[in-house]
């Protein structure tokens, strides 16, 4: 494996991983080299508008602090716009929120973490592969042949 010059999977967090389920550690905007997005769960600082407006993050039930993430507490779960929302992942980026708020409510947080480092972890140099690209940013490795690249924004909302 190649010297990594990427930003590295030790980077993902918990405080990462947004309350409807996107990995922000591997969000294009996250992951970019200028002008990098803090994640949902930051202040709205150094964010682009669409998250910052997103309707989940700005969601009422979400707004109030009381639920750390959609699929472990909310009675409305999972309701029409993180459906769509997973939806268009799914199709476009062969990922899905909903999967990952199901694993989150099986196995707590800190171990899908552990579990989503393993699984995106670029298998030539060791950097966190983008979601939103078919190859790894750091060096070019195709993980994705089927998707990707295919939405011209970088952002989960
Ligand atoms: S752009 Fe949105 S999805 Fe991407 S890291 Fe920022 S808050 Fe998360
Ligand atoms: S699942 Fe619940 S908390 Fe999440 S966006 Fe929908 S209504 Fe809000
Ligand atoms: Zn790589």
């Amino acid at each position: 494996m190649a010297k990594s010059e990427g930003r590295l999977p030790t980077l993902m967090t918990s405080r990462l991983i947004a309350p409807c389920g996107m990995n922000c550690a591997l969000c294009s905007g996250y992951l970019r080299a200028k002008k990098q997005c803090p994640g949902c769960r930051a202040a709205d600082d150094g964010k682009p508008s669409y998250c910052v407006h997103c309707q989940i993050s700005t969601c009422e039930r979400l707004a109030k602090g009381e639920l750390a993430f959609c699929g472990s507490d909310c009675d409305a779960f999972p309701c029409k716009r993180l459906k769509q929302l997973d939806k268009r992942y799914r199709a476009k980026y062969g990922m899905s929120m909903l999967d990952n708020l199901e694993t989150i409510r099986e196995i707590g947080v800190d171990k899908f973490v552990a579990k989503e480092k393993t699984r995106w972890t670029c298998p030539e140099c060791g950097s966190l592969l983008c979601v939103h690209k078919t190859g790894c940013l750091t060096c070019g490795y195709v993980w994705n042949s089927g998707s990707g690249d295919l939405w011209e924004g970088n952002h989960a909302c």
